[in-house]
This record gives structure tokens, sequence and C-alpha cells, in this order.
């Protein structure tokens, strides 16, 4: 059978990884800066993650919601001490989108009204609300297409304020960072009066973190550094470190009726038990410090660099846009240098590693970066 074809693919069949390394079919060794797609929080194979997850499947892997599970309590709990979010109840799933449709969902239920706003360059997930909410007209069917959706300029409060005046939304939904639209930052002042508006006109602030979250930009959540608490939270990405696990951190005002949501695989042994182990290791290992440490250095050291690019982000997310395409850069990188980046448009290059990156690794980064730059800016100025 033809596999359907997701994502154009490097050449490459990954085989083995460890910490922040990766290693394919061949034996070549790459330095993944990419952490398969801002999934992979507390490093590959970490040993106390793999066994704790096979230790667990070894007494039971899954059963249903309609039964006790100890392991989904001690993850609230922890995740709570953790994030420093603990009065907040906690919903399981599988996925970011699934995390987002609920999180919609639930808005929209207890305001009893219907529209959301959003923002351009925004990204929610490829389910049916999810991505009539994303801004990125190629992936929206016909059938998801809503006029409830209203995407508005990101960071723009004034525009936002003349929407919820209206008094018909249910929700205002914004990532902590937006990482796929090019790790671009809400102003934290833009923050503060969301928090502020939504509370006046009855909304509910959502705050997407499936990608900023989970100590990737130096704070548990990136939200956290303008001091609020929105309503609802979403999580999926570095939550299970690669197993598949989401969830929504719901504010104690918000009451589900029992019933409103729910999941066949959400909350099941195994997903609770990596979970589990990722904020086992994110505490004992001290990772959002890392993260912040780390990404301090990079950011510092990239900005410092002579070149014609720019560096945003915060912690280890990270872009670096160029006025020219990156393709041949983030290529050089991989098969010159054993290096994986991320990427977003055709010119923003997103660094999204393990929370634990050394500041050796880092070096090995900026010293390889530094060469391919010159090598690519040069090629660039010639055909100019
Ligand atoms: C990846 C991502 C999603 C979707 O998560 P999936 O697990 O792919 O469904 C939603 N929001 C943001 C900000 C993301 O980065």
């Amino acid at each position: 059978m033809k596999l359907f074809d997701v994502y154009p693919l490097f050449d490459i069949t990954p085989v083995k990884a460890e910490g922040c390394y990766v290693w394919d079919k061949d034996g070549n060794k790459y330095l993944d800066l990419y952490g398969g797609h801002a999934v992979i929080s507390i490093g590959h194979s970490h040993p106390a993650y793999v066994q704790k997850i096979s230790d667990q499947l070894s007494q039971i892997g899954f059963y249903s919601n309609s039964v006790q599970n100890p392991l989904q309590h001690e993850l609230a709990d922890k995740l709570g001490k953790v994030s420093g979010c603990d009065e907040y109840s906690l919903f399981l799933c599988n996925s970011g989108a699934e995390a987002n449709e609920n999180a919609l969902k639930l808005a929209s239920f207890i305001t009893g009204k219907k529209k959301i706003i959003s923002y351009k360059k925004g990204f929610h997930g490829r389910t049916s609300a999810a991505v009539a909410i994303t801004d990125n007209p190629k992936i929206v069917a016909p059938v998801n297409e809503s006029p409830n959706a209203v995407i508005l300029p990101f960071n723009d409060i004034e525009a936002t304020e003349e929407v919820l005046k209206n008094g018909d939304v249910a929700a205002v939904i914004v990532e902590g960072i937006q990482g796929i639209g090019g790790i671009r930052l809400p102003d934290i002042a833009f923050l503060q009066q969301l928090k502020k508006l939504t509370e006046k006109y009855v909304a509910a602030l959502i705050l997407d973190e499936i990608q900023s979250g989970y100590g990737r930009s130096g704070r548990f959540f990136a939200f956290q550094y303008a001091g609020i608490k929105p309503d609802i939270i979403t999580l999926a990405k570095g939550m299970g470190n690669g197993f598949p696990i989401g969830g929504v951190l719901i504010q104690p005002e918000i009451e589900p009726w029992y019933g409103m949501l729910g999941t066949t695989f959400g909350g099941n042994h195994l997903a609770c038990a990596a979970a589990i182990a990722v904020l086992d290791v994110i505490q004992n290992e001290s990772l959002v410090e890392n993260a912040e440490k780390t990404g301090n250095y990079l950011m510092e050291s990239l900005t410092a660099m002579d070149g014609d690019f720019e560096v945003r982000g915060k912690g280890l997310m990270i872009g670096m846009e160029f006025p020219f395409p990156i393709a041949e850069i983030r290529k050089k990188l991989l098969f010159d240098y054993g290096i994986f980046t991320g990427v977003s448009g055709q010119n923003i290059i997103r660094l999204l590693p393990p929370l634990g990156l050394t500041i050796a690794q880092a070096d090995d980064f900026l010293a390889a970066f530094e060469a391919v730059y010159a090598d690519v800016s040069a090629t660039f100025a010639e055909k100019k």
C-alpha cells in the first residue's frame, strides 16, 4: 500500500536516539535542534522515561475511563506543582488539535456563545474547529470554514476589543509564543489586556501552549512571562516526550458538567506513566531553568553574530528570519554538519531542541551555522 504523503521528507532514516542526538541507519550522528517538532522535551530515550513506560506496560497499559485510574491523579498533582497552576483541573486527551477542540467546545458550552477570536500566523491544529481558527487557507477545507472564526492581526488589542464588544465571543485563543508562524512573541501588555477584556466581555481566554509550553520558553508556560492566569490552557507536544498525550487545564470557575468532554484513549495508563516520567525529569534536571540559560546563550550569540538575519524567541524556542530562502542553510547544516533544524515558511529557521541542550552543544551549532551562513549568504550576494 502506498503511504499518503504528509510532509516533505529528508532522505534520512533515524533508528536510534539518545539525549540531544539521533543516529540514522547508516550510523551518521545528528545533533537534534528540532526535537521532532518541539516534541522531545526531556531528551530522546531518557533512561528514567524508558524504565517508567516499560514497567507500566508490564503491569497494565490501558483500561478505559469507566474505571479509576490513580495515575491520572498522580499526573494532575505533579503537573499542578511543576507548572505552578495547581488550582486548574485537567482533562486528558491525545493530541494538540484534540486539546484545542475540547477547549473551544468547553468555552462555547460555558458561555453559550459561538464566535472565536484567533490571530494571523497562528496555528491551532488540523481538526474541524481548530483548523477553522488557524490562519492558513491552504489547510482549511470548505467543510471547516466557519462564520464563527474571526482571525485578527496578532498583538492588536483594539481590533480584539472591537469584536469582543459585540458580546457574542465565546473565546479568544492565542499561542504563548506563535510557533509555526515563525516564533512570534505576543506583547506582554497585549496578553495582560486580553485577560482584562475577556473578563469584561465574558469570553474565555485560551492559551495554546502546545508548542511553547512544558518549559520550552524558559518558563513552564510562556504566558507566565505576562503574569496572567488564562481560563483555559492547552498542552500536548512536550508533555509525553513523543508518547501521544494532550491536556486541557481548566480554571475552577469553569465547571464542565459530567459527560461534557470525553475520550477513549485519553489518560490511559501508558500515556500517564510517560507524562509523569517527563515531569519528574523536568524537575530533577531543572530543565526549565536550563532552557532559559542555554536559550539566552543562543539568543545572545546569534544576535551578536554579523549577519543579515533577525533572531526572535524565548528559551529554547528560537526563530531566525532571513531575507532569502533557507532550504540551502538547513540542508548544509544537516548533511555537512549533522545538525537538524526546524523551519517556518520559506525563510525562517526554528530551533526547538530538547530542553537539556548544553552550552557545548549550542556552541557546536553556532560554529556550524557561522560557517554555513558565510557560505550561503555569499552565494546569494553573488546572485544579486
Ligand atoms: C502542533 C500544534 C498544534 C496541534 O497539535 P497536534 O498534536 O499536531 O494536533 C496546535 N497548536 C500549536 C501551537 C501547535 O504547535
